[in-house]
């Protein structure tokens, strides 16, 4: 069993960023730790451990860095979501609120086979309007979420509540 590590010291708080008023939550010093970086995707495995998967899908952009290392240590393929406009082949898009407006995002038609078991994969939990886009872009294809995975979740903006009926991890909670 490897030792306990407390990723909070590995993640920072930035005032202002990327708005006056918002304290965003940097991950990057995890990503230069190797031992933070490890421990955080044993974490992660370990809440999959036993649960058939068959695809990872990563959302654009800090969800494709564990994302990949995800579906890599899963011997599993690995499968972008991104803003719209940006995948060359064929896609369908998924649309969700912002604080203002609305904003989207993409897959291929050929990512998600029928009956594929999806770990979706972010670095923040917010308020889960992403990520519930990205389950319905997994189940149009006829995909089955196994569960959404976090770096983290911000418990506060209660996004656990819009992806009600997906199991959630998160390997650090604030
Ligand atoms: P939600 O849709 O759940 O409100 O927001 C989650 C998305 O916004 C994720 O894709 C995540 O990358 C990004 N995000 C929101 N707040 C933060 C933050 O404080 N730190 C980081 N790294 N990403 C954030």
């Amino acid at each position: 069993k490897i030792k306990k590590m407390d990723l909070k010291k590995y993640i920072r708080d930035i005032q202002d960023f990327p708005k006056p008023g918002i304290v965003f939550k940097d991950i990057t010093p995890l990503l230069l730790d190797v031992d933070a970086r490890d421990y955080a995707l044993q974490q992660m495995l370990s809440a999959v451990k036993d649960k058939p998967i068959d695809k990872v899908v990563g959302v654009e952009s800090r969800g494709f860095f564990f994302g990949m290392l995800l579906a890599q240590a899963l011997n599993v393929g690995f499968v972008p979501v991104r803003k719209p406009k940006k995948l060359p082949y064929k896609t369908i898009a998924a649309t969700y609120e912002l604080e203002y407006g609305t904003d989207s995002l993409e897959i291929h038609v050929d990512a998600i086979s029928k009956g594929d078991k999806v770990l979706i994969h972010d670095d923040v939990l917010a308020t889960g309007g992403t990520s519930k886009a990205v389950t319905e872009l997994v189940e149009e294809l006829g995909g089955t979420v196994v569960q959404c995975n976090f770096l983290m979740e911000l418990t506060f903006l209660k996004g656990s509540d819009r992806l009600k009926g997906n199991e959630i991890y998160a390997a650090v909670t604030y």
